[in-house]
């Protein structure tokens, strides 16, 4: 599954209400699409401490245009699932970074070369 529309569409079938009711939060989670366009976006949000992330930006629940409650948690779980079929972890993503140089940080060094923490 690829939009976030089809995830919205898949929301309302599943929780009730209409397609629009669910779209932000879809929206919200595929947005890093926009800055890298293949797959590995998913990495920045797509995840247990992503599902959680989403809940303190949009609350616990919405309230659908039926009226009913739905917790942003299972709305969150519902798109990582369709989108990789479970939930990863944020350190499933990371440890599959092959890491650079630059990643371990800057070394500093005194005046006489000792390398300094
Ligand atoms: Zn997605």
């Amino acid at each position: 599954m690829a939009h976030p529309m089809k995830h919205a569409e898949s929301s309302a079938r599943r929780f009730g209400g209409k397609t629009e009711d669910y779209l932000a939060i879809h929206n919200w989670f595929d947005e890093s699409k926009s800055f890298f366009t293949d797959f590995r976006h998913r990495a920045l949000r797509h995840h247990a401490e992503g599902i959680f992330l989403a809940e303190r930006i949009f609350g616990v629940t919405i309230v659908n245009s039926e009226g009913k409650q739905v917790p942003v948690r299972y709305i969150g779980e519902q798109h990582v699932r369709e989108d990789l079929g479970r939930i990863p972890t944020a350190q499933d993503w990371l440890s599959q970074i092959k890491p650079a140089r630059w990643m371990y940080g800057q070394r500093f060094t005194d005046s006489g070369g000792r390398t300094c923490a």
